[in-house]
């Protein structure tokens, strides 16, 4: 087998070979141990007829392991100056392509029909930059990309928020976005010390499963998202004070706004922390036909 590319010494090595500098804007803090990455892995349940997606190679450390565990593997890079180095790097993998784009403006269906038409089984795993986490996952999952599930390595509090439950503080809009499409969960908590370089936040992985269908059926999906920003607008009012003051005209319709609580069997005085998805989606289903 090849010489792993995450290690300390064979990383420095590459860096100096390509005289290469890391950009803090891009979010470049590379994995250098092999165990951690074999574990990311191991949390992706991939096989020899799966197709993997990354999002930011670096210089190849999770590709590397990805080109030996599954059948082919995508990749999207936006920093110009990797494209080199992967090559070099990733030249004894022939099941790789690395593509030179910025995904949140990359076209990710188009991709698939033409890279992955054939596999049933499409996961994306990466060690995301931390700059741009929340946008590249929600596209991802808004896209409704047919993939199986993303393993994504992201700033823990970010992590903790995707993954958490009604009633505690990390639990807002952010949770419920992601909930409402997938399963999440936390897989892995992650040191500094595996980077290079070191991050100044910690690290976590999560894995989010899509639903077959979405966690609630809702009369209407982006109502039920603007319901969901708008009771987390200030965590310490209540549900009905977020409400009248978030939604369009909202003040004026304050009586109706009271009787959609009633209608979905929420107490106005709770506050948005506490609502579960299926009370979020009651409640944006009894709100629609007051503001549609
Ligand atoms: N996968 C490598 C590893 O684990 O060592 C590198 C991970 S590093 C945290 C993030 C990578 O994403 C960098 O290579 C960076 O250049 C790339 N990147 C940053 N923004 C991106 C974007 N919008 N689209 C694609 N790649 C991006």
């Amino acid at each position: 087998m090849n010489k792993d590319i995450a290690t300390p010494v064979r990383t420095k090595e590459i860096l100096e070979k390509y005289g290469f500098s890391f950009k803090k804007s891009l979010g470049q803090n590379f994995l250098i141990d092999t165990n951690i990455l074999n574990r990311i892995v191991d949390h992706a349940g991939l096989t020899d007829e799966t197709a993997a997606i990354e999002i930011g190679p670096g210089i190849g450390a999770l590709t590397e392991q990805l080109a030996r565990r599954s059948k082919k593997v995508v990749a999207f890079e936006i920093d110009q100056r990797l494209l080199p180095i992967l090559e070099d790097t990733l030249s004894p993998y022939q099941n790789v392509k690395i593509i030179h784009k910025d995904i949140l403006k990359a076209d990710v269906h188009e991709m698939i029909s033409q890279e992955l038409a054939e596999f049933k089984d499409i996961m994306v795993v990466a060690n995301l930059p931390y700059y741009v986490t929340t946008p590249i996952i929600m596209k991802l999952l808004e896209e409704k990309l047919p993939i199986r599930g993303i393993v994504g390595m992201l700033q823990k509090e970010v992590a903790d928020r995707i993954a958490a439950r009604p009633g505690t503080k990390e639990y807002g809009s952010l949770s419920i976005a992601i909930q409402y499409y997938t399963k999440a969960e936390t897989v892995m908590v992650v040191p500094k010390t595996v980077f290079m370089p070191q991050p100044n936040v910690d690290s976590a992985v999560i894995r989010l499963t899509l639903r077959e269908e979405p966690a609630v059926k809702v009369k209407d999906e982006s109502f039920f998202f603007q319901v969901t920003r708008a009771s987390f607008a200030q965590r310490r009012k209540t549900i009905l004070n977020n409400l009248t003051s978030q939604l369009p005209d909202g003040k004026q319709k304050k009586e109706e706004i009271v009787s959609a609580l009633k209608e979905a069997g929420i107490e106005e005085s709770r506050r948005g922390e506490t609502l579960s998805l299926e009370e979020f989606g009651l409640l944006s289903d009894a709100l629609y036909p007051v503001f549609r």
